[in-house]
């Protein structure tokens, strides 16, 4: 395992993320199926992962309790646990504290943080007291280490970081967003600031380890032993800012594949990560239609639909999953792709070639399904 000093500690490399734990059965909400979770924790301990990760939320309060049960044969100084406060899920922050310590079965936790800080919820953590509770709570030692974690514009990352001087910091980072996001501006914000930085989704939500055809052959050509999720990990790894990286492990084969990756001391070269951000537009070209929004093809259209809106919301639904579809509900069209009739008065103004019909009925299809 590849370990980090971090102030008066050392951290592994890779953190251990306890919101998509395995669950009983394949519905969303199932409890957590506690023996093969048990085994994926017994195995990132005997692996050297010491960085613990969970929220008051994940599992609807039950990761924290599954945690708590978890850990208690492995002595408390051999691990670090990370947990979350959310705001609006209960304002008082004071109760949330004690049940969390009272979950996790500890009387302290390591690393604290203010969870998902977004433009609507950033001015409700700065002004409701808790930052201040919070860092009472650290001087009497409950509490070892105090950041947040963001879902956030850049200037309300920026607006949060400069509130005090934070331990450390969370936030999305992986390849794609860096191309094509906002990551590389938010990593600057903390770099700047020299607020160490715990990456979530650096596989994108299980996104990037799905690579299209002719980006998994690229990728495979350079180094066949290498998974795609283990090229998004090595990617953030070059990142000196980067503190540990999180990974959400559902199963044995994730953490053996992940933990192999943190065990091998070669990241990526400079050609490497030149051929993946390569990879990444190939893989952005495959799976999405180039749409400009010019609006050439909206005119003719006698169903009045937002073309250019509805392909904007297929491209997020190819990239970041089925979440997406619902914005087709709030778009401003007066017609919505289930009302396409495949007229194809649209497609011949496309200076693009999209296949514009076809994509309305995919879009069709798949919101009748939701
Ligand atoms: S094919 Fe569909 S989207 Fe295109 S012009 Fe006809 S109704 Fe509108
Ligand atoms: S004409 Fe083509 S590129 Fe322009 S808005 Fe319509 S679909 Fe997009």
């Amino acid at each position: 395992m590849n370990y980090k000093s971090f102030q008066d500690i050392s951290l592994s490399g890779l953190g251990m993320g306890n919101m998509r734990l395995p669950v009983q059965g394949d519905k969303a909400g199932a409890p957590i199926d506690r023996v093969r979770a048990q085994e994926i924790i017994d195995y990132a301990m005997e692996n050297g992962i010491n960085y613990y990760d969970t929220a008051y939320v994940y599992h609807g309060g039950e990761s924290e309790k599954f945690l708590g049960e978890a850990m208690k044969k492995y002595p408390r100084e051999s691990y670090h646990l990370a947990t979350k406060y959310l705001v609006f899920v209960n304002p008082d922050y004071r109760a949330v504290f004690e049940e969390q310590l009272a979950r996790l079965q500890t009387d302290y936790i390591d690393f604290y943080l203010l969870h998902g800080i977004n433009d609507e919820h950033c001015q409700s953590y700065l002004n409701n007291g808790c930052i201040e509770y919070l860092l009472e709570q650290k001087k009497a030692g409950r509490i070892r280490y105090l950041g947040f974690s963001a879902h956030a514009s850049v200037d309300t990352l920026t607006r949060a970081a400069d509130h005090h001087q934070w331990d450390f910091a969370q936030i999305q980072l992986n390849y794609y967003d860096w191309k094509y996001g906002n990551a590389a501006k938010e990593y600057k914000v903390l770099e700047e600031r020299n607020i160490p930085i715990m990456v979530m989704e650096p596989v994108r939500g299980g996104r990037l380890a799905n690579l299209s055809s002719e980006a998994v052959q690229m990728l495979k050509e350079a180094h066949p032993d290498w998974s795609m999720a283990s090229w998004a990990l090595r990617w953030v790894k070059r990142l000196p800012q980067v503190q540990v990286i999180l990974s959400g492990m559902s199963n044995m084969e994730q953490i053996r594949d992940n933990v192999k990756t943190f065990q091998e001391p070669e990241g990526l070269t400079d050609a490497d990560a030149e051929l993946l951000m390569k990879a990444c537009e190939a893989f952005k070209n495959q799976i999405c239609v180039p749409c400009t929004a010019c609006r050439y093809c909206c005119d003719d259209c006698p169903k009045k639909i937002n073309i250019p809106a509805c392909l904007e919301i297929y491209n997020g639904y190819k990239t970041d999953g089925p979440w997406v579809l619902g914005r087709l509900n709030s778009i401003d069209s007066e017609g919505k792709p289930s009302d396409c009739i495949g007229c194809g008065a649209c497609a011949g103004h496309c200076p693009q070639s999209i296949r514009i019909p076809e994509i309305m009925s995919e879009l069709a299809g798949l919101s009748e399904k939701k």
